[in-house]
């Protein structure tokens, strides 16, 4: 019985084409045609004026704070339900961050409690569009609007998600991508930064190349790092970018299949709420408590398929332990599993794996 794995890439396409291309061209460093033009077409997919690519999705946040001067003596407002990247970014700028809890039907962050945690010290609010849904972004642009706080989207999980018709990352002051393997499109390792304010963009470049001066050679007049992608990363994400929107399709079936077969189970799936497109990064199941949970991933583990559980809180790891009791998210944290979510997955394997799940169910009754 083969395996089916939570994600797998689709690597077909113009992929092989445009690798080549960088091969017998000899551009497979951070200079050639392919950086520019995955910009490019990046930036035009989701309605932004201009991107530029990093070499991943951490480095993507770090740049993004480090642009808009966010540092020491300042508070970021961040969900603890995320992944750790949104969070050791905040850390590594030097400032500090602010765990909130989030919404039960959506998995994202509660505007009501980013309000409730601004204090003077409070720059910024990250938002997180977790495994595909949109934040609130009514809210939260009001919030930071009113109040004067930068605001962040880690999209590394958000692409393709719109909210009201409009992709995430264009709402705030800055935005990251991640193209990690597992994420909707990829380039091995990679990520992306997108900024409303062509001056931060212009930092961005400036800060990822060692912040190198535009017209004096090796001159550095600003504390630099390098966090450039390469030709061949790029060159990948454009034959990625052309296949984004079949991709997203097949995720969106796939999620509305499991849906439909789990309808009658004691299990919740994420489906979007309000006027959203949701993307799908990660199909989930939320059932009713920790040990089910396990009980239920044993399960499928021994039927040959893989399933994630969802973040833990970050206010729970050691390097950045809080006393808070985030009782929303500590409780989806403890009930969340992913199920496997890639485009390629076969309808036989979809079978297999809603079979298996209904199976569960049905020995346990
Ligand atoms: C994947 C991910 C990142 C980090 O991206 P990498 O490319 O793995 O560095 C950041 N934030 C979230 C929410 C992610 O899912």
């Amino acid at each position: 019985m083969s395996k089916i794995p939570v994600y797998q890439p689709q690597l077909d396409g113009n992929v092989s084409t445009y690798v080549n291309e960088c091969l017998s061209s000899g551009w497979i460093s951070s200079r050639g045609e392919f950086i520019s033009r995955f910009e490019e077409a990046f930036a035009q997919y989701v309605g932004a004026e201009a991107a530029t690519t990093v070499s991943n999705g951490t480095v993507a946040i770090h740049l993004a704070l480090e642009a808009l001067g966010v540092g020491p003596g300042d508070e970021v407002i961040v969900p603890s339900f995320t992944y750790i990247a949104s969070v050791n970014t905040i850390i590594q700028s030097g400032a500090i961050p602010v765990f909130v809890d989030s919404l039960t039907e959506t998995l994202q962050v509660d505007p009501a409690l980013i309000e409730a945690a601004i204090t003077p010290r409070t720059k910024a609010v990250m938002a997180v569009h977790l495994y595909g849904h949109p934040c609130d972004m009514d809210a939260i642009v009001a919030i930071c609007q009113n109040r004067r706080l930068y605001l962040i989207e880690d999209c590394a999980e958000g692409f393709g998600s719109r909210w009201k018709g409009q992709h995430v990352g264009t709402f705030g002051d800055a935005a990251t991508f991640s193209f990690f393997g597992n994420k909707t499109i990829t380039t091995g390792e990679g990520g992306m930064v997108i900024a409303r304010d062509p001056e931060v963009m212009e930092r961005c470049r400036r800060l990822k190349s060692q912040g190198v001066s535009p017209t004096r050679e090796y001159w550095h007049d600003m504390l630099g790092f390098n966090y450039r992608m390469t030709n061949i990363q790029a060159a990948i994400g454009l034959a990625q970018l052309e296949r984004a929107d079949e991709f997203l399709a097949s995720k969106t079936k796939l999620a509305e299949t499991y849906a439909e077969r789990f309808a009658s189970l004691p299990v919740r799936t994420h489906v979007p709420v309000g006027e959203v497109t949701h993307s799908y990064w990660m199909c989930s199941l939320l059932v009713d408590d920790s040990r089910i949970r396990d009980d239920l991933r044993s399960h499928l583990s021994r039927a040959g398929i893989e399933t994630r559980p969802f973040f833990a809180m970050a206010h729970h790891m050691p390097h950045c332990r809080t006393e808070q009791v985030l009782p929303i998210g500590e409780d989806l944290s403890a009930r969340g599993i992913n199920l496997p979510s890639y485009p390629g997955l076969s309808s036989e394997q979809i079978e297999r794996i809603c079979e298996s799940v209904s199976g569960y169910f049905e020995r346990a009754a």
